[in-house]
């Protein structure tokens, strides 16, 4: 599961960020209001946890503008100030959960754990570029059904299209840690992924960008 978590402190950031991983979320941190929502704008997660007092535009903000192009993610807020004012805001903004701050990681967890356990179609599903829309529940991209890896590699190009998405990320995230030596595997992969591609008669293609690694771009 992919959290994004927003908060300026970077202490506490850290600290929940490797409390999270340790109970196996993969986490990604912003540490002001503009790059959270921009992260949370940009990529697929399975829950945002937005602290409410941050710089530049606050956790509120976040969720409003969130939620006003039509991203569904849950949110949990976290807010210092435990007051009933702020827990309505938040939840009038289209919050999912509420937690006061301070809390345990093992709260978080439990929080984050029940909201993703709720109806599918909650949660957003499905990543479109140009003609192409990658279904992640059914594994296909516009209605073909493609295998877990190039599933998953599809998903990686998706989120970040027109952005290189380094090879070293692709072979960790879709291998695994152990994925010493698979580099050639990852050419036999894209090469499929081109064919499904010009199979689809898509505008989309996959580019090679020597020595970094490779990026969905519009042909
Ligand atoms: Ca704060």
């Amino acid at each position: 599961m992919r959290i994004l978590y927003v908060e300026d402190e970077k202490f506490l950031a850290e600290a929940v960020k490797h409390n999270l991983e340790k109970s196996g979320f993969d986490v990604d941190l912003a540490f002001d209001g503009e790059d959270g929502l921009n992260a949370a704008l940009d990529n697929i997660y399975d829950c945002v946890v937005l602290d409410v007092m941050l710089p530049k535009l606050s956790g509120i903000d976040i969720l409003s503008r969130m939620r006003e192009r039509k991203k569904s993610t849950p949110v949990i807020m976290l807010s210092a100030l435990s007051e009933v004012e702020d827990k309505v805001r938040g939840l009038d903004a289209g919050a999912d959960d509420y937690l006061a701050k301070p809390f345990k990681t093992a709260e978080l967890v439990a929080r984050i754990n029940a909201l993703s356990r709720r109806p599918a179609e909650m949660q957003e599903r499905k990543i479109s570029y140009l003609d192409l829309t990658y279904d992640l529940d059914e594994k296909q991209l516009n209605g073909v059904n493609l295998t877990t890896k190039e599933a998953d590699i599809v998903h990686e190009l998706m989120k970040t299209p027109e952005k290189i998405v380094k090879k070293e990320y692709l072979l960790n995230k879709v291998w695994g840690g152990d994925a010493y030596g698979e580099d050639n595997y990852i050419e036999v992969y894209m090469s499929r992924l081109r064919k499904v591609l010009k199979k689809l008669k898509s505008h989309a293609k996959i580019m090679t960008v020597r020595g970094l690694g490779y990026k969905l771009v519009e042909e």
